[in-house]
């Protein structure tokens, strides 16, 4: 087995931090060199103690070029080019693909990701993967995806346009259970590290376990809906899942008054300032 496999994600970063900080002080290229050295060793702190290993992030370089790629590359206010997000992205996939940090790693068949645009307006947050999701690999597919993709539609949202959809773990629950707190905080790394990168305008937590995770808290759905919260200084709402919707249909008009509320956080004409941060912002 790849050793790298069998360990946790912070294990593995936090040995890659520690070579790749001994590596570039054995080949310190120069005086010059040295204040961008300092601020790569601080990032690989930083990564590590946010997500538990290397996000991949870079420097940006000096006289207005990119760290991330040429001139022609498209950035925006985040400073991360479109394909230099893809690439980090698919490094941290990786990583989840052979991430056996917890239990979960056993029975799955494929890991889920994520899937979407890469400069998302908003970032759905689910549970995690179902039966078909982890035969497609895919989030958000069979019933309760197309019901999701049709909430989405509603509000003018699309995975195909405007939006990147994720889960709190990335592997199935066995028989659809909820992830339990253990498997959750194993994961949780590998969505943070997804929004630093993906760094969304807002967030739509669907149910009540991503909306947990996510923001550190325990109350009801019904105490959670309708607030606005913030993760890292992004505005996070919170409706139900898409699978509480199938099988429970009186929940389908509160549903849709979350989403309306949602596209008016969205249009700058509901309630601004978050009511709980999450992340000191
Ligand atoms: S659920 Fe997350 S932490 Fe657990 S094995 Fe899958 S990728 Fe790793």
């Amino acid at each position: 087995m790849n050793e790298e496999v069998s360990r946790g994600p912070g294990v593995v970063a936090k040995e890659e931090a520690t070579q790749e900080s001994v590596a570039k002080t054995e080949s310190a290229p120069g005086a010059a060199s040295q204040p961008r050295q300092f601020l790569e060793d601080l990032l690989l702190i930083e990564d590590f103690l946010r997500y538990g290993f290397r996000s991949g992030r870079q420097i940006e370089a000096e006289e207005g070029t990119s760290a991330f790629g040429d001139s022609s590359s498209a950035e925006d206010e985040t400073g991360f080019a479109n394909e230099d997000r893809q690439a980090r992205l698919k490094d941290i996939e990786a990583r989840v693909r052979q991430c056996t940090a917890c239990v979960l790693s056993q029975s799955r068949s494929r890991t889920v990701f994520g899937e979407g645009v890469t400069n998302p307006q908003v970032l759905v947050i689910g549970e995690g993967p179902g039966a078909e999701e982890d035969r497609q690999g895919l989030p958000f597919v069979g019933a309760s995806g197309n019901l999701l993709d049709k909430m989405l539609a509603a509000i003018g949202l699309s995975r195909k346009t405007n939006c990147y959809i994720g889960n709190i773990v990335k592997c199935r629950p066995p028989n659809n259970r909820e992830p339990t707190p253990t498997e959750r905080d194993a994961c949780i790394g590998y969505l943070r590290a997804q929004i630093e990168i993906l760094r969304p305008m807002f967030i739509l937590c669907v149910g009540r376990t991503a909306a947990h995770s996510l923001l550190e808290v325990n109350d009801a759905i019904s105490r959670l809906r309708g607030r606005t919260f913030a993760f890292e200084g992004i505005p996070v709402r919170i409706t139900f899942h898409p699978s509480a919707l199938l099988r429970d249909a009186s929940l389908k008009r509160p549903a849709w008054e979350d989403l309306k509320q949602f596209r008016a956080l969205m249009d700058g004409t509901a309630d601004g300032p978050a009511q709980t941060s999450k992340g000191g912002e």
